[in-house]
């Protein structure tokens, strides 16, 4: 129990180069053309989450055995980052599909894995993780959402907040408490895999600064009933250990989305520096420009290289929470970076919604907030590095 997802996939470096290949035509053909225009209609791209499927991404990173492609990190990171590069938005749809599928995974009893993975794999299940409450994110464990056993069922009421899929999505990985009473609180909560039905219903679609088209929904439970079966790995009590036991992946995940955005910002302002003139010469021969060229460049090739390094580790199997914490630290806070400069290359064109400067602006905080804001993050490196290093 709790062991990572092995990759079961034999993949060599021509199958691997195919794959990127494939996934750079697709965004290259279906995502950049759309991308604008779904971003400022707020539109949900139901064509493009079937080519998705098409893809196999909703499997990318279950195992082979459930249906999956059983991609690495190391591959899956570089997929992230491929298609973030062009619109980052919809890389939480499957991303967050894929926590779901990872905490089924490695925590799920057999027969949940057989009958949730392969429909997950395949995309016909879509769904999320549904933690945050409107109460509590970093502190999970002031969730007030309750799930009290009835013979074979459980009944859950409560309400979840900023769910990535919850409109679009069929289900989620649910953290609810099971107990109240117990000390420490963590000892009372679990996960379920709840489908939509009776007494789950999405509530609104939030409105949201960036990340636009993707549905971040509140979840309301009155009443549901779940039978048993659902309990992910058939013991209660575990939730809170389920639920952050994927956030190395999802922080590696969120790390690569942050690196596509931050490269994005650089070669757009590489682009228009080279077009645009002032002072008899391109802007890219002005110094100011140059040295602002010269930081965004090196943030992106240190921030890949940290992805690579973490997802190298966590394909190893060894512990990689400080590695993840600072990948997904520095490639977030260099996507923000990096969206700034190029809004200054631009600019007063960086303010026209006629260019993609402006969205990149407004996608690239949320790698900053989300598996674990990137103050969590400092403190989780500052505690390893000490505890790595005993006096
Ligand atoms: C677009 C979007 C999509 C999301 N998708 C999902 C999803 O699919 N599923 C899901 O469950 N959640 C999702 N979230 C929620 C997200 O995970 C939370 O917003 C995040 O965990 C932070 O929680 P919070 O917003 O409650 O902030 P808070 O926890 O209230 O934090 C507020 C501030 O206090 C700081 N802080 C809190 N505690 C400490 C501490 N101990 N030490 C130092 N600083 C601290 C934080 O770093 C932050 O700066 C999403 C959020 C957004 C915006």
């Amino acid at each position: 129990m709790g062991t990572r997802p092995i990759v079961d996939g034999d993949w060599q470096e021509p199958e691997v180069a195919q794959i990127i290949d494939a996934i750079t035509d697709w965004v290259n053909r279906y995502v950049k053309p759309v991308a604008r225009k779904f971003d400022h209609a707020d539109e949900y791209p139901f064509e493009l989450v079937e080519q998705m499927r098409e893809l196999g991404l909703f499997g990318a990173t279950i195992s082979q055995e459930y249906g999956g492609l059983g991609l690495p990190a190391t591959v899956y990171a570089e997929i992230v980052w491929t298609i973030a590069k062009a619109w980052m938005a919809p890389t939480g749809i499957f991303n967050s599909h894929l926590m779901m599928a990872a905490c089924v995974e490695r925590f799920g009893t057999e027969e949940q894995k057989r009958y949730f993975l392969p429909k997950f794999a395949s995309g016909e299940l879509r769904g999320g993780v549904a933690l945050t409450e409107p109460n509590a994110g970093t502190d999970l464990q002031a969730i007030r959402t309750t799930a009290i056993a009835d013979g074979d069922e459980y009944i859950i009421n409560g309400s979840k907040t900023w769910i990535t899929n919850g409109i679009n999505g069929h289900c989620v990985a649910l953290l609810v408490k099971t107990s109240t009473q117990v000390e420490p609180r963590h000892r009372g909560m679990s996960m379920f895999i709840a489908e939509k039905g009776e007494g789950f219903k999405p509530g609104r679609k939030l409105k949201k600064l960036g990340y636009r088209s993707i549905d971040s929904a509140e979840l309301i439970f009155e009443n549901f009933r779940v039978p048993k079966s659902r309990l992910i790995g058939g013991i209660e009590g575990l939730g809170f250990k389920q639920a952050v036991g994927g956030l190395e992946l999802g922080r590696i995940n969120v790390a690569a989305r942050g690196v596509g955005l931050a490269e994005a910002a650089l070669m757009d302002s590489v682009r228009y520096s080279q077009e645009r003139t002032a002072f008899g010469k391109p802007i890219c021969e002005h110094q100011a420009i140059q040295l602002k060229l010269g930081e965004m460049t090196t943030r992106v090739e240190a921030a890949r290289l940290l992805v690579k390094s973490a997802a190298e580790k966590y394909d190893a199997g060894e512990r990689c929470d400080m590695e993840a914490g600072m990948a997904k630290l520095f490639a977030s806070e260099s996507a923000v970076d990096n969206s700034l400069q190029a809004l200054r290359i631009h600019g007063g064109y960086s303010y026209s919604t006629e260019y993609d400067v402006e969205r990149y602006f407004r996608d690239s905080p949320l790698m900053c907030i989300g598996e674990g804001t990137n103050e969590m993050q400092k403190i989780i490196i500052a505690k390893q590095i000490v505890e790595r290093n005993p006096a």
